[in-house]
């Protein structure tokens, strides 16, 4: 028996397809065209393609993209005030600083000079604040992409005992509250956690969330269970060429689990769409208009 493949990219493009339709509605509706700022900082090859696909993919569903592109040298000062100028702007209803950002700017800094009302990455202390204590946030993009695709699979987490392998402000840490807010039984582990093997072993629900290929093997899985790779790894080839590789072990996984996400073509693309879905809530939450129906 194989693992059902859970298809990322079909979901994610339906999720683009309804947030569209729901722009189109606040726009006819209440005139409002949902905007979002991508500041990007230098030029890593990797946040180019992320931007530019953001870019796309925000105008794909009908919303303002403004796209800001500074120097790697820019000065803190400089980057500090253009967040400045998109608190005010009210076109602007997301803002998303690309990270990483250069080593000669603190990303703390800069994350906390973002409106919350406008922090589409939900990384700023006040939404990871009321995310933990279980209050109405914008949470980060990732994990929510995750709890869709664990949901296009079982309806409800109630009681599932889930393992969150990672445990960093993007991806681990929300995730482990969101599942909580789903009532699964969270293990939260890191790289200082023992016996990984054995504590996925007992795992209904695993999520991998570390960046290390493959780390997490077939055997560790318990038989039936979901498992939803976060990770992005390219390893070399023999032939000098690279492929992309997940957090888990996939060719393993699949024979054993009952439901697993492909890398490329899982988490991936909920990344993007669920950015769209923050900053078509922070357009409706800023204007006062009830919750978007996505
Ligand atoms: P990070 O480096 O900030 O955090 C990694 C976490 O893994 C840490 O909490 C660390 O304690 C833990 N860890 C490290 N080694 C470990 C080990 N041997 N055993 C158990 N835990 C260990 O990384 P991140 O930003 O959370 O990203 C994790 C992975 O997810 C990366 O591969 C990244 O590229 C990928 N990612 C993908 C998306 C997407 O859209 N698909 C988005 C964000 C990150």
């Amino acid at each position: 028996m194989t693992a059902r493949i859970i298809d990322g990219k079909a979901i994610a493009s339906e999720l683009r397809a309804r947030v569209a339709g729901e722009v189109a509605r606040v726009k006819r509706e209440a005139g409002l065209t949902p905007g979002l700022a991508v500041v990007l900082v230098g030029n890593d090859p990797a946040s180019e393609v992320y931007v530019r696909s953001k870019h796309t993919q925000t105008q794909g569903a009908g919303m303002a993209s403004f796209e800001h592109r500074l120097p790697a040298g820019v000065a803190q000062a400089d980057l500090l005030a253009l967040i400045a100028s998109l608190n005010r702007d009210a076109n602007v209803h997301g803002i998303l600083v690309q990270l990483p950002l250069p080593k000669s700017l603190d990303a703390e800094t800069i994350i906390n000079a973002i409106d919350p009302a406008k922090d589409v990455d939900g990384l700023h202390p006040n939404n990871a604040g009321r995310l933990a204590g279980g209050f109405s946030a914008l949470s980060p993009c990732t994990p929510l992409g995750c709890i869709i695709l664990t949901k296009s699979v079982h309806a409800s987490l109630e009681g599932m005992n889930a393992i969150v392998i990672g445990r960093s402000n993007l991806v681990g840490r929300p995730l482990v509250q969101l599942l909580l807010h789903e009532n699964a039984t969270v293990t939260i582990a890191h790289s200082r956690s023992r016996d990984l093997a054995q504590l996925t072993a007992r795992s209904d629900l695993v999520y991998a969330a570390v960046g290390k290929a493959e780390l997490v093997r077939g055997d560790w899985i318990k038989p039936g269970a979901t498992v939803i790779d976060v990770g992005i790894n390219r390893l070399a080839l023999a032939d000098g060429k690279t492929r992309l590789a997940g957090d888990v072990a996939f060719a393993e996984a699949v024979k054993v689990a009952g439901a697993i996400t492909p890398v490329p073509g899982g988490v991936g693309p909920m990344t993007v769409a669920c950015l769209l879905v923050n900053t078509l809530r922070a357009a409706c939450a800023i204007h006062g208009l009830p919750k978007p129906s996505v």
